[in-house]
């Protein structure tokens, strides 16, 4: 995990602003969704996206190291793979 150096307290609310910069780097727009997980001592926040990672596939998927993967892309990278080891 890599540090931002970006040190932002918790108002009344409980609420913390993303920074701007960060939000336009990780293309977060208002009102989207953002999954929280919880790793020990850390506090993770991502964007919640239902769907592929790398698709906009939101039906058979299956769940590879807490990322949401579709078949078409898991066959896809399989191929590549393939392709890699014979060179
Ligand atoms: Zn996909």
């Amino acid at each position: 995990m890599k540090s931002t150096g970006i040190v932002r307290r918790i108002d009344n609310l409980g609420r913390v602003v993303l920074p701007m910069e960060l939000r336009r780097v990780m293309k977060l727009e208002v009102k989207d969704p953002i999954e929280i997980f919880v790793d020990g001592e850390s506090i993770v926040l991502r964007a919640y996206r239902p769907g592929c990672e790398f698709c906009p596939a939101t039906s058979n998927l299956i769940d590879f190291e807490g990322r949401k993967v579709c078949m078409d892309c898991i066959e896809k990278m399989a191929s590549k793979a393939k392709g890699d080891e014979l060179k």
